[in-house]
């Protein structure tokens, strides 16, 4: 097994939606070249980072017009299918939203929902949760909003080959 960690963070930006795990919340949408869907981009980081396979940045650069206004979502599901071709599953995904607003607790369960399809596990294996900053720093000021995820991901295979070699053989009874 591994984990794998992720962060995002986006900038507030007038006349733009708000998306967050590919669900569009009323609110201020947040400045990028995709969608700007931090919760979304923060998942794909995780599960990136936990197969060794890069980040978002390297897979998806900004300066790639194929990627402009680029549904997040669609983004996340190449990350998944690139994970299941290293043989790689994803177990669980737990993640943190920090903004002083909006108030995303009544959109969690469609979050969830949405992101537990495009992985391909049960939406109680997705937990969002949303933390205010308590008013401070820039999350405070409301210039954006963070995002924090971490990951488990499992080989398929029934012997890791990495595993097996570090691991002592069992002592004979
Ligand atoms: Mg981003």
């Amino acid at each position: 097994m591994r984990i794998g960690y992720g962060y995002d963070s986006h900038r507030f930006e007038d006349g733009r939606r708000l998306i967050l795990g590919g669900v569009e919340i009323p609110g201020r949408g947040l400045s990028g070249h995709s969608d700007a869907d931090a919760l979304t981009h923060a998942v794909t980081d995780a599960l990136l980072g936990a197969a060794g396979l890069g980040d978002i940045g390297t897979h998806f650069p900004p300066t790639d017009v194929e990627w402009k206004g680029a549904d997040s979502l669609s983004l996340l599901a190449r990350v998944v299918r690139l994970l299941e071709s290293e043989n790689y599953q994803v177990v669980n995904v737990d993640a943190t939203v920090v903004a002083e607003q909006p108030r995303i607790g009544p959109h969690v369960d469609a979050m969830r929902g949405r992101l537990a399809e495009v992985i391909g596990i049960a939406p109680t294996h997705v937990s969002i949760k949303g933390k205010s900053n308590e008013g401070m720093g820039w999350i405070g000021r409301e210039e954006g909003i963070a995002v924090h995820a971490v990951v488990l991901i499992d080989r398929v295979e029934d012997q890791d080959p990495v595993h097996a070699r570090h691991s002592p053989a069992l002592p004979e009874l």
